[in-house]
C-alpha cells in the first residue's frame, strides 16, 4: 500500500511564500535586484568575527560547543538589556534564532485558530507567514504615513457578542517593512495609550531601528508601557543576518510561556554564535560599526530618491523618502499592476517586489517595495532608469 500523508490543517495553511514564487524570475545573472531584503554584505565585520571565533574557541571552547540555557547566554542578555533605551531586566530577555523565531513563538503562545490579530496596512509578509500556521484571522488596521490609525485600531481591537477581542496588534514603528515609514512621536503615544486603555497587547517588531540616517527615531512603544508590549529585536541588520540571532523582551507575565515554546522548538539559540557576538560587541563595537552602515545606506537612499525624481519625471509615480532602514515604497501610475510589471522589468534586468502580497486584506496592485541597500549607487541609477523605461513602455501599450 502506498503511504498516505494526511496533512495537519495547519500544514494546509502553509504556502510557499507568494513573494518567493514571484521573485523566481529575478534569479538570473545580470539582474540588478532592488527586491531582496538583504543587508549590504560590505557591512559584515568579517575580521572581527574571525578574531572573536578564535577567541571563543580558545578561551571557552568546551562551553561554546555544549548545550546551553534556553534563555540565552547571560552576558549577551545583559548586553541587550544595556542596549535598549528603557529599563530592561536581563531576566526578561530571551535570545531567539533570528527575530523571525520571535514571531513564531509569539504566535504559538498567543493565537488559536480563529483568533484575530491586528496588523498594519500593509505589513511584513514574513510575520503573516509566521502567524499563519496557528490559523488566526489577520485583520488590517487602516494606516497612513504615520502608522496605524488609532480610531480604527480601537474599533477593531474590541470584542462583541459574536467575536472575542483581538489577541494582539503587530506593529513596526521604525522604517517599516515594506513601506519604510516611521511612526511619529505623537502617533506612538496615542497608540500606546489607546492599547493600554483597551487592554490590547502589542507585539513591536524593531529590526531596523538602529539604521536611522539623521536622527534617532522616537522611543519604542515598549519603553512607554513595558508590561503591555512584547518587543522583538535582531542582530541581522547591525551585524549579519547569517548569524540568525535575535531577541525578544517580554513582560514577566508572558515570558515563561515564550520560554517554554522556545524550548520545544530548538532547546536554545546556538551558543557558539551567541558567545561570538558577545565577544564582537565588547568594547562597544556597535557604537563605531553601526554609523558606517547608516552612512552607506543613507548615500544609497539619496541615490535612489534622486534617480526616481529624475527618471520618473512626468509620470504619476508617488514614493516616500524613508528616514532610515532599507526600503522605499512607491506607487505606480494608474493602469500599472506591479505583479505584471515585474517580468517586464526583469527583461530589462531590474527586479523589485510587488506590493500586493504585503497586505492582509486586498492589496494595492500599483505599489512596489524597493530596497536601496543591496545594490550600489551606480546599480541603483541603472536600475531605476530601466524601471522607468519599463513603466513608460507598458503605459504606451
Ligand atoms: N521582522 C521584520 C520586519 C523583518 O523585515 C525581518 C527580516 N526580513 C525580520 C523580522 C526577521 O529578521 P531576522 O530573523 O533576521 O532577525
Amino acid at each position: 500500500m502506498t503511504t498516505t500523508w494526511k496533512l495537519a490543517t495547519r500544514a494546509e495553511k502553509m504556502n510557499p511564500s507568494v513573494l518567493r514564487e514571484i521573485l523566481k524570475v529575478t534569479e538570473r545573472p545580470g539582474i540588478i535586484s532592488l527586491a531582496g531584503g538583504l543587508p549590504s554584505p560590505k557591512t559584515f565585520p568579517i575580521q572581527e568575527f574571525a578574531d572573536a571565533c578564535a577567541h571563543v574557541l580558545h578561551t571557552d571552547g568546551q562551553a561554546a560547543l555544549q548545550y546551553a540555557a534556553s534563555e540565552g547566554y547571560g552576558p549577551l542578555r545583559q548586553a541587550v538589556a544595556d542596549m535598549l533605551p528603557w529599563n530592561v531586566d536581563p531576566a526578561q530577555v530571551l535570545i531567539t534564532t533570528g527575530s523571525q523565531q520571535g514571531l513564531d513563538l509569539v504566535a504559538k503562545v498567543l493565537l488559536d485558530p480563529g483568533s484575530r490579530v491586528l496588523v498594519e496596512t500593509p505589513t511584513y509578509l514574513g510575520a503573516l507567514q509566521a502567524f499563519a500556521p496557528m490559523e488566526p484571522v489577520p485583520v488590517s488596521v487602516a494606516s497612513d504615513d504615520d502608522g496605524v490609525i488609532v480610531d480604527d485600531l480601537v474599533a477593531k481591537a474590541a470584542g462583541n457578542a459574536s467575536q472575542e477581542a483581538a489577541r494582539f496588534v503587530y506593529l513596526l514603528p521604525n522604517f517599516q517593512n515594506p513601506t519604510g515609514r516611521t511612526m511619529t512621536e505623537a502617533r506612538r503615544q496615542a497608540v500606546s495609550d489607546a492599547a493600554a486603555k483597551a487592554g490590547l497587547p502589542i507585539v513591536e517588531d524593531n529590526p531596523y531601528g538602529e539604521l536611522w540616517f539623521d536622527e534617532a527615531p522616537p522611543l519604542p512603544l515598549a519603553a512607554r508601557n513595558p508590561d503591555g508590549v512584547i518587543y522583538l529585536g535582531s542582530f541581522s541588520k547591525v551585524l549579519a543576518p547569517g548569524l540568525r540571532l535575535g531577541f525578544l523582551v517580554a513582560p514577566k507575565a508572558i515570558y515563561p510561556k515564550l520560554l517554554q515554546a522556545k524550548q520545544a522548538v530548538d532547546l536554545h539559540t546556538p551558543i557558539f554564535t551567541q558567545r561570538m557576538v558577545s565577544a564582537v560587541m565588547k568594547d562597544n563595537f556597535l557604537a563605531s560599526h553601526v554609523p558606517t552602515i547608516r552612512a552607506l545606506y543613507k548615500r544609497q537612499r539619496d541615490a535612489m530618491v534622486a534617480a526616481l525624481r529624475r527618471e520618473m519625471k512626468g509620470l504619476d509615480v508617488q514614493f516616500n523618502v524613508p528616514v532610515g532602514g532599507m526600503f522605499l515604497w512607491a506607487r505606480m501610475p494608474e493602469g500599472i499592476d506591479t505583479v505584471k510589471l515585474l517580468p517586464r522589468a526583469v527583461e530589462r534586468n531590474v527586479a523589485f517586489v510587488p506590493g500586493a502580497p504585503f497586505y492582509a486584506g486586498p492589496g494595492d496592485s500599483r505599489t512596489m517595495r524597493l530596497s536601496f541597500v543591496t545594490a550600489n549607487v551606480d546599480e541603483i541609477d541603472t536600475a531605476i532608469a530601466a524601471l522607468a523605461a519599463t513603466v513608460r513602455e507598458v503605459l504606451a501599450e
